[in-house]
């Protein structure tokens, strides 16, 4: 018994022993993984198994040179493991994956590293977000990614913070504000690192901010320099020559008080050969450019891509996609740069889809305007006129004075979601959408601040036609300037696009599968369950040789403001990380048994009242819980709330009792006679089917 006592002891001891060696290796294999710098990015071809940034590479092609998953062994792929993130908020982010530790954000803005070979968590960071902060954000309280460098991970919170965190430990190193806390900013986006700086923008044109990107010391996390993208106050001094331009495009109203938007709340791309850096810049604030700039003019730097220097923030060239936007056609969105043959030569080009339906080539070394095509219907410029790089507006645009159907509509032909170019097949894979936004003139427009400030008559926006929301997955030819192939999904909001050197496209759907397709043909080959919509953006990556697949699932984001096109779907919301191998067997957990739905109140208004409250629930209420009061999903569906809901009413509009759930106070907003009537609307949407007037159950 002593000998086996003996030999117990010392197998735990070994088994300390062991454990304490495995926390050692650990965190240095984690320090080790986090050393990424500037050299490594660029040489990041030879570390195919690593996805160091964002884009993968600083040209953001998203595509990845590993072939052991191909087209012809892809439906071997697998289960490898799956981690649930115990969220029911959307989910963008694309993974950070190095040396086999894999790091994530979520959201509020969290952060998480973990195991890349078994989702084993190492370390989870949470920035205690203030959560009626959430009231601010247009499109859901989402990240779409973090950096790494330097033995360090850099978050952009949802209340406007950047953090830097020790990659070993998960503790924070740095905390700084990056906005002005009296306004409406927001940050989703990821941070890029460029040159040993950090570069972070925001969000908030919808309700009312100045854009601007700035850069931080990634060290020491010191403002470095800070561009401004729209001018300010014409009565104070520019911050820059480039803006006492610009701000001669601005003419007649008060837009600075609003903000004039132009927000950088997503791309960025970085050309180390020419140290230029690339940023997109957002729609305006307010919407409205009979609002926000009554004299007309272009309303730099609206809706364009400008080219910087990463060291200084100084402008050395811009292009505008929409001059003087009017629908919230932002050119936030992802660009690519690459190396193109057209018309006999190689050109360094930039590539972007951005929300207004046409897909541009640029020259990225000057900004020269090589090619602009529509990528899907929009019928509010009839082309882009090539000589002079200006779209030719068609008038079936202009809701001044009546309501428009606009084709695309502000979710755009493209949104935020990832496209990928492969130089394999040549194409850039969009996952585009296709369907009109109802615009408007707001006659009664009146600057609410702190507010959903867009001046188009939103609250309509529950009458606009489209219930049938288009998304597809397109193949395009950037040299012929036209789609090779495309496929359509069962619904618009889907995830963004990994290319691979297997001939491989993968791509999440809002239905709720993870899919596979042949790169050169657009043939699925295969599908995994994820259980809930996918609309994060895939890796995939190497460890102890062996090519894996990841992407973040969960359903949310600015997609599913369009309730009925997201309830159809009928996915659940689920926040989980699945991981994909070739031989794998692992299978989800069941799905739990749907709840049954409580019984509303008995409606008790005046049809007048319902009439009211219709208004007032699309002026405060819809930009979140769904047009017509039809839930999106990513915040509840008000029709099938529990009774105590309905009960504590006022206490929770204007009381802020679920403040910590993100709902915030309106007392700002609404009056409580008005919240009674957003009530009796609720619960008449309640009796009704989906559709209003349509399905009357009682
Ligand atoms: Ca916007």
């Amino acid at each position: 018994m002593r000998a086996i006592g003996k030999l117990l002891g010392g197998v735990v001891a070994f088994g300390l022993m062991l454990q304490g060696y495995a926390q050692a290796a650990t965190a240095e294999q984690i320090g080790k993984a986090a050393a990424i710098d500037g050299a490594r990015i660029i040489a990041a071809e030879e570390e195919p198994g690593n996805w160091l940034a964002h884009g993968r590479t600083y040209s953001e092609q998203r595509f990845s040179p590993l072939d052991q998953i191909t087209s012809d062994n892809v439906p071997e792929l697998g289960l490898a493991w799956h981690l649930d993130l115990g969220t029911d908020r959307g989910i963008e982010a694309t993974p950070i994956v190095v040396d086999g530790i894999m790091f994530f954000s979520g959201p509020w803005s969290v952060v998480w590293a973990v195991d890349a070979r078994s989702g084993e968590e190492i370390w989870f960071y949470d920035p205690e977000v203030p959560k009626e902060w959430g009231q601010k954000a247009c499109c859901d309280v989402v990240n779409r990614g973090v950096a790494v460098w330097n033995g360090r991970v850099y978050v952009g919170t949802i209340d406007g913070r950047l953090i830097a965190i020790d990659a070993r430990t998960g503790n924070e190193v740095w905390d700084v504000n990056t906005i002005d806390r009296s306004r409406p900013y927001t940050i989703t986006g990821a941070p890029r690192v460029v040159k040993g700086k950090v570069l972070i923008g925001n969000g908030g044109a919808e309700l009312g901010v100045r854009g601007y990107v700035s850069a931080y010391d990634a060290e020491t996390g010191k403002l470095s320099w800070r561009f401004y993208t729209v001018p300010g106050d014409p009565s104070k001094p520019f911050e820059n020559p480039e803006l006492e331009t610009a701000a001669k495009t601005w003419s007649g109203g008060e837009w600075w008080k609003i903000g004039g938007g132009g927000t950088v709340w997503d791309s960025m791309a970085y050309d180390p050969d020419l140290d230029l850096l690339y940023v997109g810049v957002g729609n305006g604030s307010p919407w409205a450019r009979h609002r926000r700039s009554p004299g007309g003019g272009d309303n730099l730097f609206l809706s364009s891509i400008l080219a910087l220097r990463p060291d200084t923030g100084k402008l050395v060239w811009h292009y505008q996609t929409t001059p003087g936007d009017n629908w919230d056609y932002t050119a936030t969105q992802h660009m690519i740069l690459a190396d193109l043959e057209l018309y006999g030569e190689t050109r360094k080009v930039l590539m972007q889809a951005p929300k207004n339906g046409f897909f541009y080539v640029l020259d990225r070394s000057t900004g020269e305007l090589l090619s602009a095509d529509k990528y899907v219907l929009a019928n509010w410029a009839s082309h882009v006129d090539l000589s002079t790089g200006r779209p030719v507006e068609t008038g079936a645009g202009d809701y001044s004075t009546e309501n428009k159907v606009v084709y695309p509509s502000p979710a755009g032909g493209h949104n935020w979601p990832p496209m990928s170019y492969s130089p394999q097949t040549g194409l850039v894979y969009i996952p585009a959408m296709d369907f009109p936004g109802l615009y408007g003139p707001e006659e009664d427009f009146v600057y609410r601040p702190g507010f959903w400030n867009t001046a188009s008559a939103l609250h309509l926006t529950r009458d606009a036609p489209p219930d049938d929301l288009k998304g597809r997955l397109i193949a395009w030819d950037p040299v012929r300037g036209k789609a090779r192939w495309k496929v359509e999904h069962w619904g618009h909001w889907n995830s963004g696009l990994l290319s691979t050197a297997g001939n491989l496209v993968f791509q999440g759907t809002g239905d709720g599968f993870f899919r596979a397709f042949r790169a050169d043909t657009g043939e699925e080959l295969w599908n995994a369950p994820a259980q809930t919509g996918v609309v994060g953006s895939p890796v995939t990556y190497l460890v102890d040789g062996q090519q894996y697949v990841s992407v973040l699932a969960g359903w949310g984001g600015v997609g599913t403001i369009y309730g009925r096109a997201a309830k159809a779907a009928g996915v659940k919301h689920i926040g989980r990380l699945l991981t994909f191998k070739a031989g794998a067997t692992g299978a989800l957990p069941p799905m739990a048994a749907e709840a049954d739905l409580p019984t509303p109140p008995a409606f008790e208004g005046t049809m007048e009242e319902v009439a009211a409250g219709e208004d007032l629930f699309h002026r405060n209420c819809g930009t979140c819980h769904g047009f017509a009061a039809v839930g999106g999903g990513m915040i509840p569906d008000l029709r099938h709330a529990q009774a105590e809901i309905f009960a504590n009413w006022q206490e929770i509009v204007r009381g802020g009792m679920l403040k910590d759930r993100g709902m915030a106070s309106f007392d700002k907003w609404v009056s409580a006679e008005d919240a009674e009537k957003i009530k009796t609307y609720v619960i008449y949407r309640a009796h009704e089917g989906d559709i209003p007037g349509v399905g009357i159950e009682e």
